[in-house]
C-alpha cells in the first residue's frame, strides 16, 4: 500500500524518493529511499510518517545556505550593482529552495539578519538607503 507523499528528493544524489513501511522479524519500520543511491531514512513505527518527517528535513542545508548568504553580505562590494543583483539572486533561491513566503516570520528573520550585516557595511546604495527599501529590493523577483 502506498500513499502520495511530498518527498524532497535524496539530499545524496537528487533522485526521487519512494516511502514504504517494511516487516519482518517482529520488527515494523516506515521507510523512505532512494531511487537511485539507496540513501535512506528509517524509523521505528507502522507507518512512513516519522521516516518522512526525518527525510524531509532539511535544517542544516538551510542554516549553511543562510550563512553562506551572510558572509556574502559581509564580503561582496555591495557598493556595486552587480553584487547587489547578485545577493537578491542567492537570496531568491534560498527562499525557493525552503519554500519561504515572502512576509512571512522566517522570511523575514533571514532578511532581518542580512540587514543587520548590511546597514553596518553598506546602509545607502543605489538599490536601498533603508530597511524597507532592501526589503522591497530583495523580494522583487518573489512577489
Ligand atoms: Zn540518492
Amino acid at each position: 500500500m502506498s500513499k502520495t507523499v511530498d518527498l524532497k528528493r535524496c539530499p545524496f544524489c537528487g533522485a526521487k524518493a519512494k516511502a514504504r513501511v517494511v516487516k519482518g522479524d517482529g520488527l515494523t519500520l516506515g521507510m523512505v529511499e532512494c531511487s537511485n543511491c539507496g540513501g535512506a531514512q528509517r524509523c521505528i513505527e507502522d507507518t512512513c510518517r516519522g521516516a518522512v518527517v526525518m527525510w524531509n528535513d532539511r535544517r542544516g542545508e538551510k542554516i549553511a545556505e543562510l550563512k553562506f548568504l551572510k558572509d556574502f553580505c559581509r564580503e561582496a562590494d555591495l557598493s556595486a550593482e552587480i553584487c547587489r543583483d547578485q545577493l537578491r539572486s542567492l537570496w531568491t533561491a534560498y527562499c525557493f529552495h525552503h519554500n519561504l513566503i515572502a512576509d512571512t516570520l522566517d522570511y523575514d528573520m533571514g532578511l532581518t539578519e542580512l540587514w543587520g550585516i548590511i546597514e553596518k557595511s553598506e546602509p545607502d546604495t543605489g538599490d536601498w538607503g533603508n530597511d524597507e527599501e532592501f526589503d522591497n529590493f530583495m523580494c522583487a523577483y518573489l512577489v
